[in-house]
């Protein structure tokens, strides 16, 4: 990761300089493998490290609360032009400052408490923003669920999902994941919400960056309404969100109707000053940067190398014996049932693997016999190591001393991995541009 120098930082706080310096390191000696994480380029950090931090801007481009917003209103108009051009978008609203708060509004835009929603089963790869039950969401919506017919091919149950959708009247049905390692099909979703009069939502905070870059289908080009994403995860720009509406008309009335024509006013409305105050307009200008960038065609190439980079990856898995939730990945992430087929929990795959050096994450997998805090999978994924020009022979390489490290159990073997981890790491430094 390019270094950037922090000489002011330094002199005046030495505690902040060394915990940052730290973690800088790390990023780049280690390997990323959390399939929600990246890296941004040198030109988004110099974005949210500006003086639009210190700037107010309650309202929207043209009708805001504060003055002095000449820079401001443009920049804004910036994130927003580009978000709809790569997603093909009618509207886009990219205030929300993650992509919890993205999902509160969006609901709220066309929900009243007490509506129903009917989301992916949160053990099958839903998220926790789509209705768990630790979440203030859940007091106020009513969550039904589908899932996947069987977790060793991954397919969705769009016939279930079609029976919970007749008999519940959701009034939005919400695709999208962030621990589900297959394509989905948005045009099946999509017409069951049809038919039931619901509202077709897609959360793509996961793969956002795969649709931008032609490697996965596009939830819009299927007939859905509302999409969500966060903008820090395959899309590779900084922490944040929005929320994208499609055929829909921006019709500023003053109390819009919850009609789909109204989606742009009542979402805009929605975020604020329903749900936030003042935007983050550092974070907002550095996601018009990242914009620009995923609309580069350099994109496309970063897209489809990151799910070739999966793909061998899972190879790897399977051929090494080791099931995964869904048979294999479609996208950028891995889901590996590695008690079941390893013995290992992964709470212990987990550190074993920190210890040597790659960081990821233990995960739930359908039907888990174990508790939550240490569950039998383990879930990774390529978006950061592709960032990082990873190929499918250095992919291939990770995997291998990934099964190795997990196979052989052993404190001093995982230590010995880490320096192999560390040269492959530093012979593929993050590039400091990508356009
Ligand atoms: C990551 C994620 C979110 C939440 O994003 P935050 O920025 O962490 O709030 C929401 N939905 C899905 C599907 C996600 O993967």
């Amino acid at each position: 990761m390019a270094a950037m120098e922090y000489p002011h930082l330094q002199n005046e706080d030495t505690d902040l300089y060394d915990l940052i310096e730290g973690e800088e390191k790390r990023q780049r000696e280690g390997l990323e493998l959390i399939p929600s994480e990246n890296y941004v380029s040198v030109a988004v950090r110099e974005a949210m490290a500006s003086a639009l931090t210190n700037k107010y801007s309650e309202g929207y481009p043209g009708k805001r609360y504060y003055g002095g917003q000449e820079f401001t209103d443009q920049i804004e108009l910036f994130a927003i032009e580009r978000a709809k051009k790569i997603f093909g978008a009618d509207h886009a609203n990219v205030q929300p400052l993650g992509g919890a708060s993205a999902n509160i509004a969006a609901y709220f835009a066309w929900l009243e408490p007490g509506d129903t929603i009917l989301g992916m089963d949160l053990a099958h790869g839903g998220h926790l923003t789509h209705g768990s039950p630790v979440t203030y969401m859940a007091k106020l919506f009513k969550f039904v669920r589908y899932g996947m017919k069987d977790p060793d091919t991954g397919e969705i149950d769009y016939d279930e999902m079609r029976e919970i959708a007749l008999k519940e009247r959701p009034k939005i049905i919400l695709g999208g994941f962030s621990g589900y390692s297959r394509s989905i099909d948005w045009a099946k979703i999509s017409a069951i919400a049809q038919e039931v009069g619901a509202v077709a939502m897609a959360d793509v905070a996961h793969i956002a960056g795969l649709i931008a870059g032609g490697a996965a289908e596009n939830p819009f080009d299927h007939g859905f309404q509302i999409m969500t994403t966060t903008t820090h995860k395959t899309l590779r720009g900084p922490r944040g969100a929005m929320i994208l509406s499609k055929g829909t008309v921006s019709t500023p009335l003053r109390a819009p109707e919850k009609t789909i024509d109204n989606l742009p006013t009542l979402i805009d409305r929605s975020v604020f000053p329903g749900f936030q105050g003042g935007p983050h307009m550092h974070q907002i200008a550095a996601k018009a940067v990242a914009f620009k960038e995923a609309l580069d065609p350099s994109f496309k190439t970063y897209a489809h190398q990151v799910v070739a980079n999966a793909k061998v990856m899972a190879e790897v898995f399977q051929e090494g014996g080791v099931r995964l939730i869904g048979g294999g990945t479609d996208n950028h992430l891995i889901l590996a049932d590695v008690f079941g087929s390893l013995g290992i929990s992964g709470g212990e795959a987990e550190t074993l693997l920190d210890t040597a050096g790659m960081t990821l994450n233990k995960n739930s997998i359908a039907n888990d016999t174990r508790k939550p805090f240490d569950p039998s999978g383990i879930r990774f994924g390529t978006p950061a190591m592709t960032t990082r020009g990873f190929k499918e022979a250095e992919a291939k390489e990770v995997a291998t001393i990934m099964l190795d490290v997990l196979k052989n159990r052993d404190e001093a073997n995982a230590l010995k991995a880490k320096g192999k981890i560390k040269e492959l790491a530093e012979a593929h430094p993050v590039p400091e541009s990508f356009i």
